[in-house]
């Protein structure tokens, strides 16, 4: 028998979910697919992972612990060993430690677990797009704060403390960011902190996931801050340095009642995170690092070929990222508002897409209209094409 899946009348989404949209870097890329599969040639520069395999040391771990029956459900907050090396490498204990199913999991469970309806929580804007999301499905209020290019993407103190007010729960920090690629400076975290000192009702999630993709020095928002420890969480895993994103695996490191407040969300939903993958992940994090500042060289090297390509196109204007793997200029004067023939970034993009065969994902998806985001974790042979596509698109406007 037949049953059409179609028919359902009685479905309606929760209140919770009515305001979630698919988002755009999902609608393009799905855009993306659907011309490919009508036979169009895209080159896209939409999605978040980089283009290097995971490394073979890490799949030989996988397989080994799977031929070893490594293949049960494992303890909800992850195994001792991976829990245990985490904790370890933060000077801390392994109940400090929760292991997720990616990072973005680490920041659901943490929402989950501590917002009530109407809580807010602060997001310095660009952001990335799940942020407000998770918020938003948690029944909180995210409370964007714009940070404009021309102060490097960053937040200020005397922003932040306008932010606050009695409602506030989070500060969501994300250094590297995606997708600005800012990246804060020590000085800079010991400002915001000195604010956070005077509200210690605020929490703050530090977002590491592009620690290891970093051009220059890099700082952890909780090691700068050890006062601020005991209401910090750490956000990492092994998705972008280790090109895991398949394998699922990031974790959260803070204060042990909100892990445990998280373990039990996890413990809920998927019971913890695969037992294969986390052997997986051990072998990445203890493995030889060499590796990473082979692949973050080559980065660096894609970053600054587009930085400049980019910064040759008219109506672009691309500062270079200190971090991540995204370049995101702004293109203010193609639009209307600047005399250009775009209503929007999103419309930009659309054209750019149909013209160029090019996907790139617009400011607006992170918050920050006037801009676009391409990801140069493409091989160069990839980049050169897209590039050269959309420089030439721009030129016949
Ligand atoms: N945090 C940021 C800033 C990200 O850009 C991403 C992925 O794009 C994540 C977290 C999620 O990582 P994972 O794939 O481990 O869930």
């Amino acid at each position: 028998m037949v049953i059409s899946m179609n028919i359902q009348p009685s479905f309606r989404r929760s209140r919770r979910m009515e305001s979630m949209e698919i988002s755009e870097i999902v609608r393009i890329s799905e855009r993306a697919g659907e011309m490919r599969r009508e036979g169009h040639d895209i080159v896209s520069f939409g999605t978040g992972e980089p283009d290097f395999p995971t490394p073979v040391h890490v799949i030989e771990a996988a397989h080994s612990a799977a031929k070893a029956g490594q293949t049960r459900y494992t303890p909800t907050a992850g195994t001792a060993e991976l829990r245990g090396e985490i904790a370890a490498s933060y000077g801390l204990a392994t109940n400090n430690v929760i292991v997720s199913t990616g990072a973005k999991q680490v920041l659901a469970s943490a929402m989950m677990a501590t917002l009530d309806p109407g809580d807010e929580v602060i997001i310095p804007t660009p952001y990335w797009t799940t942020y407000s999301d998770i918020v938003r499905m948690c029944e909180g209020k995210p409370v964007t704060i714009q940070c404009p290019m021309a102060v490097g993407f960053k937040l200020s103190p005397e922003a932040l403390e306008r932010a606050i007010t009695p409602r506030t729960r989070w500060l969501m920090l994300n250094s590297p960011s995606n997708p600005s690629g800012a990246v804060y400076s020590a000085e800079e975290f010991r400002a915001l902190a000195e604010v956070l000192d005077r509200y210690p009702h605020v929490w703050i999630i530090s977002d590491e996931i592009y620690e290891h993709l970093s051009y220059g020095p890099c700082v952890s928002f909780a090691a700068e801050n050890p006062a601020l420890r005991d209401r910090t969480l750490i956000v990492n895993g092994v998705s972008k340095a280790w090109s895991m994103t398949g394998w699922r695996i990031g974790w959260g490191v803070g204060p042990q009642p909100l892990i445990a407040a998280m373990a039990s969300v996890q413990g809920q939903i998927t019971s913890g995170a695969c037992s294969i993958a986390q052997a997986a992940a051990l072998a990445a994090i203890t493995g030889d690092k060499a590796l990473l500042d082979e692949r973050r060289e080559n980065l660096r090297a894609r970053r600054d070929r587009v930085v400049t390509i980019v910064n040759t196109m008219a109506g672009l204007q691309c500062p270079s990222p200190d971090g991540a793997f995204y370049v995101f200029p702004s293109c203010a004067a193609l639009l209307s508002d600047a005399g250009g023939r775009f209503k929007s970034d999103a419309d930009f993009c659309a054209w750019l897409l149909d013209v160029a065969g090019v996907a790139i994902v617009p400011g607006r998806a992170f918050g920050l209209p006037g801009h676009v985001r391409m990801s140069f974790a493409y091989s160069d042979a990839e980049l050169s094409k897209g590039l050269t596509r959309i420089g030439e698109a721009l030129e016949r406007i």
